[in-house]
């Protein structure tokens, strides 16, 4: 009771980690199809709870209900995932140049991550963090947003009796700038796994370079979806609305700018304004386009760049709706779309993180290209367009982590590596390539001595 409260929570962290440290000695010298069993054992239990979770979800988050339930079903999904990859964490023997030498490349854990995560996709995250954590042999230490934490703290409970070796997965709580800032800080994490925005990444990383922490950033976006004059027009249209404001647009790959080839911009503006003005924004359990935003913060911030466009005399072209019975003082946001703007106006480089959808037109495939990689960002991209060569020819001179064509999802299924460049970040979560970001290798070089 004497020891400051900024005392305690060093201690709390140090504790977490220290029992981590000792849990990880002993998980890596487990064989990894046994660790795989353990993962199976999580995604199990996920499924059978996935509704009791989806509700804390949506109570917490304000995903809308069905949004919330894919949400937990991913997280399963990669648990099950990743312990199919329990058999293939592999090294390999290289060729060396010595006479009588064998190298061999092992594949060996980092020790103990620090996993810091964001609140939109607060239980998928979770997941993110810790299932190729555990595979590849490491223990982890979750800080969660604080503003989603009982996702956290329902995870812990699911997790309770599965006889999972105590100490493996550890949970802190509190705010970013005191036990986010601890954890980043402190010399016995391993390595850091953020997810978040750029400036807080940016942040980790001054922090963890004291210890040459090994960073994997994951951070925001500002997706483009470019669509040419052969796009299939009909087929594209649903995708385009939902990339942008799934989630209320609080999705780091939304796809809020849609970039349209002179020919179609006015058949689809007009058809995506149509799109837009059905959406409805409404309480999350009655599971309409649209729930609220997180906090009166994120609803500020959002009307606070709506306001600064319509003071630059930007086009509003569209607006949904709230519902009538959507409680008073929510969080809520119309969803919403505007004209053509500036590539250099905000909305057209900032991540505004609400339900808006930004039109550029542009002329010919080499400027849309152009408009697309134009902001600071290079995390998604969407491309439509029925032309084989250019689809390849597109894809390949985007500056993004994914490129989607004809298709368009957050990220993708579990199996798809996720991550970007710029400022985007540069790690690389889900698919095979989490397995060697949550690892490192160790080259053993044994001379055998035969003549
Ligand atoms: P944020 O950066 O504000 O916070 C993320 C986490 O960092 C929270 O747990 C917070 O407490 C912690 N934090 C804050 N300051 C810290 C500090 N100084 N040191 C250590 N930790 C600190 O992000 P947010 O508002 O929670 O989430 C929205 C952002 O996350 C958006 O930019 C979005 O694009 C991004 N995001 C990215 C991905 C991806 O995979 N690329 C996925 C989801 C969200």
């Amino acid at each position: 009771l004497h020891l400051s409260l900024r005392r305690q929570r060093q201690m709390c962290i140090r504790d977490s980690i220290l029992s981590a440290r000792k849990a990880q000695k002993f998980w890596e010298k487990i064989p990894a199809i046994e660790r795989a069993e353990h993962l199976k054992k999580i995604a199990s239990k996920i499924r059978d709870n996935a509704e009791d979770i989806a509700n804390i979800v949506v109570e917490e988050q304000g995903k809308i209900k069905s949004l919330a339930l894919g949400e937990i079903g991913a997280a399963a999904g990669y648990f099950e995932y990743m312990a199919e990859w329990g058999r293939r964490i592999e090294g390999e023997i290289i060729t060396s140049d010595v006479k009588n030498e064998n190298i061999f490349l092992y594949r060996v854990p980092m020790g103990v991550v620090a996993g810091i995560l964001p609140w939109n996709f607060p239980f998928f995250l979770i997941a993110r963090k810790v299932a190729p954590a555990l595979v590849t042999g490491n223990s982890v230490v979750i800080k969660p947003s604080e503003e989603t934490s009982n996702n956290a703290f329902i995870f812990s409970k699911i997790i309770n009796d599965l006889n999972i070796p105590k100490g493996l997965i550890n949970f802190v709580y509190g705010r970013g700038e005191t036990v986010g800032k601890h954890l980043s800080a402190h010399s016995a994490i391993d390595m850091i796994s953020f997810t978040g925005s750029v400036e807080t990444g940016s942040l980790i990383m001054q922090e963890a370079g004291k210890n040459i922490t090994k960073v994997n950033l994951e951070l925001g976006g500002k997706a483009p979806a470019i669509v040419l004059a052969d796009a299939d027009i009909d087929k594209a249209l649903p995708f385009l609305v939902n990339a942008a404001i799934q989630n209320a647009g609080q999705t780091c790959s939304a796809a809020t700018r849609v970039l349209i080839e002179k020919p179609i911009f006015q058949e689809l503006t007009e058809r995506l304004a149509k799109g837009i003005r059905s959406l409805r924004s409404g309480p999350a359990l009655q599971d309409l386009e649209c729930g609220p935003l997180i906090s009166k913060v994120q609803k500020d911030r959002v009307e606070g760049f709506l306001q600064r466009a319509r003071q630059d005399g930007v086009e509003f072209l569209a607006e949904g709706s709230i519902v009538e019975d959507a409680p008073q003082g929510g969080n809520y946001v119309a969803p919403c779309m505007v004209g053509s703007v500036p590539p250099k106006h905000t909305l057209a480089q900032d991540e505004v993180f609400g339900p808006l959808l930004v039109t550029m037109p542009f002329e010919g495939e080499e400027e849309g290209i152009e408009l697309a990689n134009n902001t600071v960002y290079g995390l998604v991209s969407g491309v439509w367009t029925k032309d084989g060569g250019r689809q390849l020819r597109v894809a390949r001179k985007l500056k993004s982590g994914q490129v989607f064509i004809n298709n368009y999802g957050a990220g993708g299924g579990v199996e798809l590596p996720f991550g970007g460049v710029k400022l985007s970040g540069h790690g690389r979560e889900k698919g095979f390539e989490a397995l060697y970001g949550f690892s490192v290798t160790k080259t053993v070089a044994i001379h055998h001595g035969a003549s």
